[in-house]
């Protein structure tokens, strides 16, 4: 028998959940993917680049004109420099960033501080390097971070920080006074951060993201993990990228050139013709927010309590007041009895601590969250 490196872990309750959802035919608002397709434009574009002949193996950093597009990006919004030959690397999704980041930076026996609710991927690759995941828990009910916890749980073996902003599960986006704290705690100190920016481009109420590489303390010991998945609604083509200053990519590209090599050529030169008009992704803060509003509205006619979504495609909501019954429980009764499938939250917690809340992805048609929403108004406890 194979001695197993996870031996806690099983498959994902997104994996679960999504094909719950599809064997019993309900509305499935649990695993984190936009119910529409994405533009025709960009999928000509591959096709184009195909028929062209962009088939084998694109530069292992990443195809030069992606590049530059990125770090371009980071220059117009944040107004950040960032040298795209040396310090913008491509990969094959932000959970390769993730890994190659936490992989180049975490040795046996280093403390990783995982702020939790966390997505499920930051501590099975800490582990997976030999760290030891220490988790910091976040405010209940806005999900904002308690400081003093994070400086409290800071000791001489913490080497990484997972920050994540806008936050999956629960949608808090972090504000200027968060970096600052950050970079007040860390100061002399050699911790790095591994920052998960996949919905960068998804914030409400006239918010603004703000990286950590926004910061300049943070910038230089910050690797910036992005996706165009979420961006563009390409889940499946699994393309992210990693930003960080020229040392921490330099071992970044060392982890990335041995775990995928390179990514995905045509789809490279496709993005970086299609990122070519920033209107391209700058709509989508507004875009999502009307969703939100949507299904927040909706979610007014029924018992449950929350606080509207400030970033992501995720509202969280809570049902303590209503029932003791655990969310994993109600997430799979509701699934079966009204068709609606949801993630129960405390599968982000590495305890499982059991806050009574569901999270439920709002990236779908209108027509489908309306549906959605009238069986949840008809659900009763
Ligand atoms: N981080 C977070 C917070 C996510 O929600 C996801 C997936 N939705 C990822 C990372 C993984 O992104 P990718 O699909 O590009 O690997
Ligand atoms: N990030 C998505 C979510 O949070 C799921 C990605 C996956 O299935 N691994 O639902």
């Amino acid at each position: 028998m194979i001695s197993s490196k996870l031996p806690d872990i099983g498959t994902t309750i997104f994996t679960v959940m999504s094909k719950l959802a599809l064997d019993h035919n309900a509305i499935n608002l649990s695993q984190g993917y936009p119910g529409f397709d994405t533009y025709l434009y960009l999928k000509d574009l591959v096709d184009e680049y195909m028929q062209q002949g962009y088939n084998q193996y694109a530069p292992m950093s990443g195809v030069p004109q992606l590049k530059r597009r990125i770090a371009s990006k980071v220059l117009n919004i944040h107004d950040v420099e960032f040298d795209p030959e040396e310090e913008v690397t491509v990969v094959s999704g932000a959970t390769e960033a993730i890994y190659a980041a936490v992989t180049a930076t975490v040795r046996q026996g280093d403390e990783v501080i995982i702020l939790e609710p966390a997505y499920d991927s930051y501590a099975p690759a800490v582990r997976l390097n030999g760290g030891i995941p220490v988790y910091v828990p976040l405010n209940i009910p806005d999900f904002s971070v308690d400081w003093q916890k994070v400086r409290d749980a800071i000791t001489v073996k913490t080497r990484l920080i997972m920050v994540n902003t806008p936050h999956n599960p629960c949608g808090y986006v972090w504000t200027q006074e968060d970096l600052n704290q950050l970079a007040e705690i860390t100061r002399d100190r050699e911790i790095y951060f591994v920052s998960d920016e996949v919905y960068e481009h998804i914030v409400f109420d006239g918010r603004k993201h703000l990286p950590l590489l926004s910061h300049p303390e943070l910038r230089e010991k910050t690797f910036s993990c992005g996706s165009f998945g979420k961006t563009f609604h390409i889940t499946g083509w699994k393309i992210g990228y990693c930003l960080a200053p020229r040392p921490l990519s330099i071992e970044f590209r060392k982890i990335h050139q041995f775990l995928t090599f390179s990514t995905s050529t045509p789809m490279q030169y496709a993005l970086a013709e299609f990122l070519e008009d920033p209107s391209r992704y700058l709509f989508l803060n507004q875009f999502y927010q009307d969703k939100r509003d949507l299904f927040c509205e909706g979610l007014e006619q029924t018992p449950f309590k929350f606080t509207p979504s400030q970033g992501s495609f995720f509202q969280v909501v809570s049902y303590a007041h209503l029932s003791n019954e655990g969310d994993f429980d109600l997430a799979i009764r509701m699934t079966k009895e009204i068709g609606v499938a949801s993630i129960p939250v405390s599968v982000f917690y590495h305890d499982k601590k059991d806050h009574k809340l569901l999270r439920f992805c709002f990236a779908k048609e209108d027509d489908v969250l309306e549906q959605a929403l009238e069986k949840l108004q008809k659900f009763t406890f």
